[in-house]
Parts: C-alpha cells; structure tokens; sequence
C-alpha cells in the first residue's frame, strides 16, 4: 500500500490542526510557509519559502493533492499548483471567498439572503451609499480578516475619510445587521459529493475576532438547523465543492443572513477536535484525499474559547475536568490567535458552570497580554 501525501498552503494553527489530524491516517503532510517559526512545522515537513515561490511551489507539487489554510492564495500560486496536482478545494470557491463583492453576488445567485449591500469605487459611492443603507460597514473587498480592513461608517460626513482611510481600494458598503446572534455551519463535502454536517455553532465575538462557539448552538430549532445546514449545502453543492467549508451566518429575528463563507477549515470548527466524533481536520485530510468521510455527530455538549494576545499558566486550565488546551507555539502578540480551550460536558447546564471557569481563568488580567 503507497500511503498518502499532503502538501498546504500555509502553515499557520490551521495548517498544524490538519496534519496533525492527518498523522494517525498515515497521510504525510508538507507545508510551505515564509514564517520560520510556522506552527504547523511540529507534524508537518516545513518548507520555509514565501507562498508565491516557484521552487516551493513544486516541492508542494510532489504531494498527491494540495490545499491550502486561508483564502489569500495568489492567483498565479495556484494556478501553477493546479498544473502540477489536483488542488481542493478549487479555484472557484476559493476566488468567490477572495471578494466580498463576488460573494455576495453568489449568495444572491443561490437565493442565500445576506445583508444589503452596494459596491463602493469611489469616495461618492461611499457618501451614496450612507443615503441608502444609513450606517453601514465599510469594508475592503479583498485581504479583509477578522475584523481587519473594515469601518463602522456612523455617519454620512465621515464616509469619504473612511474609503481615505481604506486606502481607497475597491469596497463594498454593508447594512448594519441587526442581529439577536451570529450561527455558523460547517460541513464537509468528498470527492463523490456526500455531505457531511456538524450542529450549527453559536459565535460570540469581541472585536470583529472570534471569541467563543457553542455547540451545539442553544435554542435551535429543528427548523432553523436545518434552514442553516440547507443553505451550506446549497453553496458547496453549487461550487462542487470538496474539503470543509465554513459560513457564516446573522440570526435576524429568526431569518439567517449570511455574513462570508470560507473555504477552508474554520475556527468555529475547533470544538470538533473533542466535540465530534471526527474533527474538521480529520475530515478535511479525508475529503481532499477522497477517503470517506467520518461522522460529524456531536460527542457531548461543547464549547471553544480562543485564547488571544497570550497563554494562561496551562495548569489552571488542566486541572478542570474535560477541559483541552491548544497551544500553537506561536509567539504572544496583541490580538494574535494563540490557542484555543475546548470544555466539554454531558449536559448544557455542566458546561455553563464548566465555561464559566474557564473565562474566569482566561479573561484575568496577564503580564504579557499588553
Ligand atoms: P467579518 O470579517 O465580515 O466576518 O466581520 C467580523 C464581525 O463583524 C462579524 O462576525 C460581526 O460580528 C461583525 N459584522 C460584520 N459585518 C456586519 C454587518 N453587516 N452587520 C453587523 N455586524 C457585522
């Protein structure tokens, strides 16, 4: 038997995830990342060469099949990729991912409701687009994460500053959605098309970067878990889609909006590493590979809390029943995603008094967290 091989793009917490998940399957990972210190060098060979490289490229190119951790793949890197080996997922999804405006122009395409939402080339548009939407989130089309390269505009006298602001590049303007939560979806699509789903996630965030998912998301109905896995399913179907993909969605007095989708592994997934009996990494490697994929059925209630800025003394947090850390290794920076916390618990009650632990020990105040 000739075992697997997996080369990604990236090699950041996400890249580490999955080869670590791919290491029990055999699958043998490589990754390329500028970054010397990149995370994922841990389970994976690390080819420490930037993303647009040609030699790093092929080296990749040696692996069965290439994929990648985040959605910012230059374009001419993956089309000498997908030269050489097959790349899920595939360049459409990942080039509507890439475009706030190409997005929603797809979710509208799908039937997917989203936000209103108008393209803004220019400091006018931006003014314009105060007297249609009122105040509105102004963000980049492109290269936009976690909060990053985005505005509440509050007021139609500081809509130009803040295109100014934004540099001036290409930008949609959003409603400002008024939601009661936001909910996410993550499924996995194989090779031949079956579909798996894990239960829709609730998400807290603090400061436009993830902070907590529960899952599964309290107070579904069985009607909206399936309203939000049915959209999911629409758009990976629609891309042909194979691997994990994440969306994002605005629960809006019981209507969803979707906000973004992302093609690849996502952090409201993270609880699966415990929480489901196959983790999202696992089921990725599986997917990309064209193995069969392995049930998404929760294993208890959980929850996840990124750990942002820097680590707590590890010992307070292991000394909570079913309580799991993940560090890194990353160095501690101001608003850097370091690790993250998963509680589990055989009820949802256990888990709020567990979760509460948790935040207490992770939200006291640290040295370094400046
Ligand atoms: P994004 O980078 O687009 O996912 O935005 C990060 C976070 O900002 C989201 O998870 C929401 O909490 C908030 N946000 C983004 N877009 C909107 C919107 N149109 N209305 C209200 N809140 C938003």
């Amino acid at each position: 038997m000739k075992r697997k091989t997996l080369g990604i793009l990236g090699g950041g917490q996400l890249g580490r995830m999955l080869a670590l998940a791919a290491q029990p399957l055999g699958v043998r990972v490589t990754v390329v990342d500028p970054d010397e210190h990149a995370p994922a060098q841990v389970a994976a060979e690390h080819v420490p060469l930037p993303y647009d490289d040609w030699d790093a490229l092929d080296e990749l190119g040696l692996s069965d099949v290439v994929t990648f951790e985040f959605e910012n793949v230059p374009e001419d890197s993956l089309k000498r990729l997908e030269r050489l080996r097959p790349v899920f997922p595939r360049a459409n999804a990942l080039r509507a991912a890439q475009d706030r405006w190409e997005e929603k122009s797809l979710f509208l395409e799908l039937g997917i409701s989203a936000a209103r939402t108008l393209r803004i080339d220019t400091s006018e548009d931006a003014e314009k687009a105060f007297d249609e939407l009122g105040p509105y989130l102004l963000k980049t089309r492109r290269l936009g994460y976690d909060g990053k390269g985005q505005i509440f505009v509050t007021d139609r006298s500081r809509a130009a500053e803040a295109h100014a602001e934004l540099q001036g590049v290409p930008c949609v303007a959003e409603e400002k959605v008024n939601f009661q939560r936001e909910l996410s979806v993550v499924l996995c699509r194989g090779q031949d098309g079956t579909i798996v789903s894990y239960p829709v996630v609730q998400n807290t965030h603090k400061s436009g970067i993830l902070h907590l998912s529960l899952c599964p998301a309290p107070n579904m109905s069985p009607e909206l878990e399936a309203k939000a896995k049915s959209l999911a399913t629409r758009l990976a179907e629609k891309l042909d889609y194979v691997g994990v993909l994440a969306l994002e969605l605005f629960e809006r007095d019981g209507e969803l909006l979707a906000n973004e989708f992302a093609p690849r592994v996502h952090n409201s997934g993270h609880f699966s590493i415990e929480g489901s009996v196959t983790s999202q990494f696992e089921n990725h490697v599986r997917a990309v590979l064209g193995f069969p994929l392995g049930s998404t059925d929760p294993v208890g209630y959980s929850a996840m809390v990124n750990l942002i800025g820097d680590l707590r003394e590890p010992a307070a947090l292991l000394a909570l029943p079913d309580v799991h850390l993940h560090d890194y290794g990353k160095e501690p920076r101001k608003n850097r995603k370091v690790g993250h916390v998963t509680v589990r618990a055989q009820s949802r009650e256990e888990l709020d008094a567990r979760l509460a632990e948790v935040l207490a020990i992770v939200s006291a105040p640290s040295s370094a967290s400046a």
